[in-house]
């Protein structure tokens, strides 16, 4: 049985004491979860909600990570510190860094084997864009970002890994994948890692659905056979949608 995983992507939304607003109404509402629930508020705000969350089930996760321990990277954080704070969870190739930023799958893979080293989670995002899905190489998209994510990586550390499967064109945008769309994606994404991994790790990993995921459909894709979580963008802002999500994970 996999531990389902919710995660909270609140992208570049809410100042220190917002963020701790937030987490101070969250804690109580997610406190019997049955499931991992993990906040990743912007960087800034990292120090302020760890001491907010201390001592409750609710991890910190961080939007980026850099694959450098130090130097010269204006801008970056490494691995130490952001485990130096308490976090536990590092988002990686998420969409939007690949589309606005120059994400690479190299460099995803470069910052996934970085966070294995040091000890944070990879939470790696994958995903095809609108015109890919209608083009028809969905899986050959996926199939690929997922490879290239993994390269390198032993299968013990594998295992730990966390895969978002983010179709692009549900990412904000109130369009979700039906249960059907996401659950086939993750199938196939479980069948490559059992490619590459064998059985046991296949049966072990946990991959999330992202995209457009509320409080109004988290049950019912959260139900898929493949599904193990949620990465949450714009529901996450929301304690009480956040925390109907949370509830919807058993
Ligand atoms: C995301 O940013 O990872 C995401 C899934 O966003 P949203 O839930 O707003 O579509």
């Amino acid at each position: 049985m996999r531990t389902k995983i919710i995660a909270g992507n609140w992208k570049m939304n809410k100042t220190c004491a917002e963020a701790v607003e937030l987490v101070k109404e969250l804690k109580s509402k997610v406190a019997g979860a049955n499931c991992e629930v993990v906040i990743c508020p912007p960087a800034v705000t990292l120090c302020c909600v760890a001491p907010e969350i201390a001592g409750t089930n609710i991890k910190l996760g961080a939007q980026n990570v850099h694959f450098e321990p130090s130097g010269a990277f204006t801008g970056e954080i490494s691995v130490e510190m952001l485990r130096s704070i308490g976090v536990e969870y590092a988002i990686i190739g998420h969409s939007e860094r690949r589309q606005y930023f120059g994400e690479t799958d190299e460099t995803v893979n470069k910052r996934t084997v970085a966070a294995l080293a040091g000890g944070l989670i990879p939470i790696v995002c994958v995903g095809e864009h609108l015109a890919e899905r209608e083009a028809g190489v969905t899986e050959k998209v996926v199939v690929e970002q997922t490879k290239l994510a993994f390269a390198g990586i032993s299968a013990a550390d594998a295992e730990k890994v966390v895969i978002a499967y983010e179709p692009v064109w549900a990412i904000g945008t109130g369009k979700v994948a039906t249960n059907e769309q996401a659950n086939e994606v993750c199938a196939i994404i479980r069948g490559l890692i059992s490619e590459l991994y064998g059985a046991d790790v296949a049966a072990k990993i946990r991959i999330q659905y992202g995209g457009s995921m509320n409080d109004a459909n988290a049950a019912d894709l959260l139900a898929m056979s493949d599904i193990d979580g949620g990465l949450i963008g714009g529901a996450a802002l929301k304690v009480d949608s956040f925390a109907v999500i949370v509830g919807a994970a058993k």
